[in-house]
């Protein structure tokens, strides 16, 4: 059912569709154009900072992200409406789906017609029961024998790509669940802030970097409410963290 595939190092792209055994081949090049960054808000509690770092690595791979708050079956009170401001407000489409009961599964679907998705986040949010949600469905329109998806198996980098009855593709192993910052200078970091983008011209000083300088139209903007307080403190953050980072090639 699922075709298999040779992934470039960060489990990002595929580089390569590897002939089935004996059909036909397929073209040779397809990249990952989408990654759905899933978040539960109880059990496990959700990460912000966790999330952001994502959002920060796929911003800087031309991959759309979506955040899918998952487990919405389970009581969090308000919370769901707050994360889900928080990122609508920095420009991400949001999506609240519960695998367990089938909610959301009609726009996760059409969120995933026609792409290459994969899927993000930390271990236990519900990535893997997400995608046996939407196999179902393909097992059901094929009458093909169960497909079970092998979970942690992979040590090698060939993944499966699973074709959707709808159209398109999905990863059957979710990517990084642990992650590092990408590497770059920290001046860089604003620039893959999806809603910083807007403001980064308009401080009073060329070059700003949005910690606490004198008319920063960032703070400001965190200020009134227009950036999500927790954006800004993940975007310190990694500009404390990459401090000391100097691309010396970048010169
Ligand atoms: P993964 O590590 O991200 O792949 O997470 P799993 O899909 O393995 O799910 C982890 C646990 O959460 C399992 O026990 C699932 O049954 C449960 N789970 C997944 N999605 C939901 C959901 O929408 N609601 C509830 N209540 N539990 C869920
Ligand atoms: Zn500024």
């Amino acid at each position: 059912m699922g075709d298999k595939v040779v992934l470039t190092e960060n489990l990002d792209s595929v580089s390569e569709i590897l002939p089935r055994s004996c059909e036909f081949i397929r073209p040779p090049v397809a990249n990952v154009n989408q990654m759905i960054v899933v978040l539960s808000l109880v059990s496990p509690a959700v990460d912000l900072r966790l999330v952001d770092t994502m959002l920060f690595y796929i911003e800087t791979k031309e991959i759309e992200p979506v955040i899918c708050i998952n487990k919405c079956d389970l009581d969090a009170g308000d919370s769901y409406t707050m994360v889900q401001k928080i990122y609508e407000k920095a420009g991400y489409r949001v999506i609240v789906t519960s695998a367990k009961e089938g909610e959301g599964k009609d726009e996760l679907t059409e969120i995933l017609k026609d792409k290459i998705t994969a899927f993000a986040g930390n271990s236990g949010v519900g990535k893997s029961s997400l995608l046996n949600l939407i196999e179902n469905e393909f097992e059901l329109e094929t009458g093909e024998v169960s497909h079970k998806v092998e979970r942690g198996k992979h040590t090698t980098r060939h993944v499966e790509l699973l074709s959707l009855p709808f159209g398109g593709f999905v990863l059957d192993t979710p990517g990084f669940g642990k992650i590092d910052l990408p590497k770059m200078e920290k001046e860089k970091i604003k620039y893959y802030m999806r809603e910083m983008r807007d403001y980064n011209d308009a401080c009073m000083f060329r070059g700003c970097n949005h910690i606490s300088e004198k008319g920063c139209a960032v703070i400001k903007a965190v200020n009134e409410g227009k950036i999500a307080a927790s954006r800004h403190e993940s975007y310190l953050a990694f500009f404390e963290e990459l401090k000391n980072y100097k691309d010396w090639t970048d010169k």
